[in-house]
Order: structure tokens, then C-alpha cells, then sequence
């Protein structure tokens, strides 16, 4: 039987893991990525480094794999459109096109009925103060449409401050609004979908982000059973209006009153999934893959439960010690330069399932 080989656009940790993944399953992986040296690029049965608009070098990645995928959002549409043509693309551009672009990606979200933060369209500093005086608030988050993570390309605003200043440090012309939201805590929920509409849902967890950067997930949530059901039926209707085949991620607010609003989706594996290498028969990343080779999709149950911490910049010097930790599941994602900020590592602590907790 000839071996399927997978292609992964972008070499980065979500690469990689998954990469780890596909191959118990008997899956070659190709990766495709600009960077010399990316994580994924270790694991990897072959790698191609070139542009994303390198359309010859598109070719022969194409020509060399089944099936494609990407494991981050910042990919060009057009590249996926150019790929789409010369094999099966999972989860199709349309999931891409909508999470690239938070307009896009908000106006999606309301128009099937899942709720956001209220929010804005900003073309000058006029539209901030309008914004502000609608809902009666004394400050908003502007954002970047596009491009925006771990906080990045977001800032907060006040009627007073010079907003036209705040705007060109954001060097975004147009921007959107968002009303801040007070709330209890942010939760994610990961789902995966495949092409005979079987879904397996992870979550919802529960996430702690430090300097805009998640620090900590630990699941079970510790919410109560009916919101843990609405994120699970929230996620659900997301990944059947997109019709996705593969895995998605939405992060949400838990407001102060109970109500569930959705942040942001990202149409790939995320962080705060790690966790489900360690304490899930079939992890995230294992789920993906199958979801988008058209294999069965393996159970999301926990056997235990589980903290994971982010392993950032330096943290990853302390992976000698967590080595010795019984309850410890440490992962180096095998980058050599260790710089603040960058996410070199997690690990998962775990604990004995309670029953019956979401
Ligand atoms: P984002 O890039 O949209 O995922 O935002 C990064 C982080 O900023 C979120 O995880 C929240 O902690 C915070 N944040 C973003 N938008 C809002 C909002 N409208 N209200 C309150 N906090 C927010």
C-alpha cells in the first residue's frame, strides 16, 4: 500500500507536532516553509524552503504530496487558491479568508448567530469617538483588520488621547472597535471535523494569557456543565457553517453575567491544545490529521487531567527539571535561539480525572 504524504504549509511547532503525529499513523509529511531550519523541518520527511508566492516551487511540493494543510493563518490566500487546483486543500481557503481578516471574521460570526463583542468599522479618529458615545464607554480596543497576534497590532483607546497618533502606530488604515469586555475569564474550544460530518470536540479550556501570550491552560475548566454544553454547541455550529474538514479553534470571553462572546478564530491546532498529546488517546494534532486524510477521528476523552504551562524564552532552561518531575510531559519544539517572547517549549502536568468535571 503506498504511503500518504501529507503537505504542511508553514514549519513552525503546530507543524511539527503534527508531523510527530501523522507519522504514528503511518503519514509521511512534506513541509513547505520560508524558514531554513523551522521546527517542523526536524521531523519532517522532506522539506521545501521557498516563498509562499513561489509558484514553481508550489508546483513541486504539490507534485510530491496527496493531501495539503497549513498549520498558520498568515499563509497568502492565493497560495492556497494556486494549490487548490493541483490537490485537495484542508480546511478549505474559506476558513482562511474569514479568520485573516476580523471584519470578515466578526460579520461570519454574527451572521450565524454566535455572538461577539460589539464592535466597529474604524476609518478615522471621528468613527472612535462614535463608537465610544454608542455604547456608552469610556474606552474600546482599536485593532489591525489583519496580522494581529499574541496582542500584537492591538491598543487600547480613551475619548481624550490622540487617537489619529494611535491609529498610525497601528499602521493599519482601516481598524476595527471592539467594546472591552469585563470579563470572568477566556476559554478556547478546539474541534475536529471530518468529511463524513463527524465532529470531536477538546474543551472547553480554560486559558491565562501574560503579556497577551497564553501562559497556562488547564482543563477540565472548572465551569459549570451548561456553559461547558453552550461552548461545545457554539463550536459545533462554527465548524458546520464552515463546513470544515480538519481542526479550528475558537477563543471566547466568559462575561461577568454568564454569557459566552466569541474572540477569535484560529483555523489550525492551537496552544492551549498541547495538553492533548498527554492526557487524550488522540491528540489534536493526531485529530487533524485525520480529519483531512479522510480517516476515522479518534476519541477526544480525557484519561487525565491536565495543566500546561508555556515554555517561554528562557522557561525552556528549566526543561531539565521538569524532566525529573514524575507527573511532567515536557516538549522542546527544537529551536536553538532563545529570544523573549518566543515560545520555545510547554508542559503538561498531569493529574488523575476527577469524574463527571468539565
Ligand atoms: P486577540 O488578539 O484578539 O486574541 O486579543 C489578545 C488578548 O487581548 C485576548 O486574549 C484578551 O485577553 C485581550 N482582549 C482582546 N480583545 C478584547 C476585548 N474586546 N475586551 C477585553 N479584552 C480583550
Amino acid at each position: 500500500m503506498k504511503q500518504t504524504i501529507l503537505g504542511i504549509l508553514g514549519g513552525g511547532q503546530l507543524g511539527r507536532m503534527s508531523a510527530l503525529a501523522a507519522a504514528r499513523l503511518g503519514i509521511a509529511v512534506h513541509i513547505f516553509t520560508p524558514e531554513e531550519d523551522s521546527p517542523a523541518s526536524f521531523v519532517a520527511a522532506k522539506t521545501v524552503v521557498a516563498d509562499y508566492k513561489d509558484e514553481n516551487a508550489l508546483k513541486d511540493f504539490a507534485a510530491g504530496v496527496d493531501i495539503i494543510t497549513y498549520e498558520f493563518e498568515n499563509i497568502p490566500l492565493e497560495t492556497l487558491t494556486f494549490l487548490k487546483r493541483l490537490r485537495p486543500v484542508f480546511p478549505d481557503v474559506s476558513l482562511l479568508e474569514v479568520s485573516q481578516n476580523r471584519i470578515d471574521e466578526k460579520t461570519f460570526l454574527n451572521k450565524i448567530g454566535i455572538s461577539t463583542t460589539r464592535w466597529s468599522v474604524i476609518q478615522s479618529s471621528t468613527d472612535v469617538k462614535a463608537a465610544l458615545v454608542n455604547w456608552n464607554a469610556d474606552a474600546c480596543i482599536l485593532k489591525t483588520v489583519r496580522f494581529g497576534y499574541d496582542g500584537k497590532g492591538q491598543s487600547k483607546v480613551r475619548m481624550n488621547d490622540d487617537i489619529d497618533s494611535i491609529r498610525n502606530g497601528l499602521s493599519g488604515e482601516i481598524l476595527i472597535a471592539e467594546e472591552i469586555v469585563d470579563f470572568d475569564c477566556e476559554i478556547s474550544m478546539i474541534i475536529a471535523r471530518n468529511s463524513q460530518s463527524k465532529t470531536e470536540t477538546y474543551g472547553p479550556m480554560l486559558n491565562e494569557h501574560r503579556n497577551h501570550i497564553l501562559h497556562k491552560t488547564t482543563v477540565p475548566s472548572g465551569l459549570p456543565a451548561d456553559l461547558c454544553q453552550r461552548a461545545v454547541d457554539i463550536v459545533t455550529k462554527l465548524a458546520e457553517n464552515i463546513d470544515l474538514i480538519g481542526v479550528l479553534t475558537l477563543e471566547m470571553f466568559v462575561t461577568k453575567n454568564g454569557l459566552l462572546l466569541a474572540n477569535e478564530i484560529a483555523p489550525r491546532t492551537h496552544n492551549s491544545g498541547h495538553w492533548s498529546i498527554d492526557a487524550c488517546a488522540c491528540s489534536q494534532f493526531e485529530n487533524h490529521v485525520r480529519a483531512v486524510c479522510n480517516l476515522p477521528l479518534g476519541s477526544t476523552e480525557r484519561h487525565s487531567d491536565a495543566e500546561m504551562l508555556n515554555l517561554i524564552g528562557d522557561d525552556i532552561l528549566k526543561m531539565p527539571e521538569y524532566m525529573a518531575q514524575a507527573n511532567a510531559c515536557p516538549h522542546h519544539y527544537g529551536k536553538d535561539d532563545i529570544r523573549e517572547g518566543r515560545k520555545m517549549g510547554h508542559v503538561t502536568f498531569l493529574k488523575p480525572r476527577k469524574a463527571q468535571q468539565n
